[in-house]
């Protein structure tokens, strides 16, 4: 006889099929060309709105690349290229933000990559630029990703100075096999330092990355993993499902190579165990991958219905645009979602040409936005409101939504549908299974030869 645990993870493999992860509707997938021009004048309406925008700053270095990873990355060890990056990014900076100018930055990012690539030199060059063109608050909320294998003192000093007080730090397995399977050696040790320093300088919401579906995972390393984050006491705890995509991201050949990629079931089964083993560490399971301890930020912006789907994750609603800077960053506005180019080349060519160094995107009609909205609410709260979103998107969703209601009828196991109070809520195995629920309302999915190009749901 199964256990309940057993159970569930039976019933999540059994659901593995693949779609987006909804960090954006419509999804990257469906971006295509878009003007230059186009881009200049949604930045123009955002800014004429003076309402508060949030920043992100992609920068793509690493040291060496991981076998496993799917972020856009250059490897190097020439800190120069740093330092060139961060002239142009400048000139991308004067570019957008003349037409924010009453746009107060309440959130500012740094991401790749990794940003501690940066020297702290670079990194007080980079935020002094930040400071010239926008107008940043002085409360704005600063984060920044990091890598303990590659962090400094002296690093963790200048971002504390500058401001920064969250971070996150990519963990995804302590066990030493899985760590040779990836290419990716860090100790507890190692990531212990980085933790207690940058509290004893200030940060006080630290997330840990994890990744489960690796090659040689098994429950007993994965048990072994999961204590020693949790004695490191993040705030927030991110438990990805490994995208393994070899076809869009060769390197990860290489991961195939050093052991079996696991099955749904396995993959299934260690995210469980990780659900599990967090809630009863006093994590509070946000939805999907994303955990946060009681009395976090992000735990009480989830009591709070303030969270929202972004290209970062699970992330506090602060700002209804994000403007990205620097090669592949995503920009997202009520209206679109565009992406730079992520090729380097490509993006330094337009840079040089003074011109805003957009590769594609898209934007989003009325039927994109009451999507978006609708998804929005079944990712982060677990239900959705469609008297609401009728109302707010001027359409009877009865009608508008008949398709799709009947769809979601067919799968009471992972959703319900009232249709007096007009309310879909997420069962307990839907909330888990939300990508699958969510992939009924997406328009685009329709054409099914597209599902291929996406990661597992579990
Ligand atoms: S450190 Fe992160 S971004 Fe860089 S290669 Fe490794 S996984 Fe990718």
């Amino acid at each position: 006889m199964l256990t309940p645990a057993e159970q569930t993870a039976a019933c999540l493999a059994e659901h593995a099929s693949r779609g987006p992860r909804y960090t954006s509707y419509p999804p990257a997938t469906e971006f295509a060309a878009l003007s230059p021009a186009n881009v200049q004048r949604e930045i123009g309406r955002v800014g004429a709105t003076g309402r508060p925008i949030s920043l992100y700053v992609h920068i793509p270095f690493c040291r060496s690349l991981c076998a496993y990873c799917g972020c856009n990355v250059i490897p190097t060890r020439d800190e120069t290229r740093g330092i060139s990056y961060i002239d142009q990014l400048a000139t991308e900076m004067t570019l957008v933000s003349s037409a924010l100018r009453q746009s107060p930055v309440v959130e500012l990012a740094l991401g790749g990559g990794s940003p501690n690539f940066l020297a702290p030199r670079t990194l007080q060059t980079l935020m002094g630029a930040i400071e010239k063109y926008f107008d940043v608050r002085a409360d704005a909320r600063r984060s920044v990703e990091l890598d303990p294998r590659s962090t400094s003192s002296s690093q963790i000093e200048t971002l504390a100075t500058l401001g920064f007080t969250s971070m996150s730090v990519g963990v995804q397995d302590f066990a030493e096999p899985v760590q040779d399977a990836i290419r990716r050696h860090q100790s507890v040790v190692q990531t212990r330092w980085l933790v207690d320093y940058a509290r004893l300088k200030g940060f006080d919401d630290i997330n840990i990355d994890m990744v489960y579906g690796l090659p040689r995972q098994t429950e007993t390393t994965f048990a072994g993993t999961l204590a020693s984050v949790i004695d490191l006491a993040p705030e927030r705890i991110a438990l990805f499902g490994y995208a393994h995509l070899p076809d869009k991201l060769p390197h990860q050949r290489i991961v195939e190579k050093a052991g079996r990629v696991l099955d749904s079931y396995e993959r299934a089964t260690l995210l469980v165990m990780g659900i599990e083993t967090l809630t009863k560490a006093g994590y509070i399971h946000l939805g999907l991958d994303h955990f946060a301890r009681p009395g976090s930020r992000l735990a009480r912006a989830a009591v709070d219905h303030r969270l929202r789907r972004s290209f970062q994750g699970y992330v506090e609603d602060l700002a209804d645009s994000v403007i990205g800077l620097g090669t592949s960053a995503i920009s997202s506005t009520p209206r679109m979602h565009w992406q730079n180019h992520a090729k380097l080349p490509a993006w330094e060519d337009a840079i040089a040409a003074k011109q805003i160094p957009v590769q594609r995107g898209v934007t989003l009609d009325r039927d994109d936005r009451a999507r978006r909205a609708l998804i929005n609410h079944l990712m982060c709260d677990g239900h959705v409101d469609l008297a609401q979103i009728g109302r707010e998107y001027s359409c009877a969703p009865a009608t508008y939504f008949a398709h799709e209601i009947e769809r979601l009828r067919s799968m009471p196991d992972l959703a319900t549908y009232d249709a007096g109070t007009q309310q879909i809520h997420t069962t307990a195995i839907g909330k888990l299974l939300v990508r699958n629920v969510c992939m009924v309302f997406d328009r685009y999915l329709r054409d099914s030869r597209r599902s291929a190009s996406y990661s597992k749901v579990i």
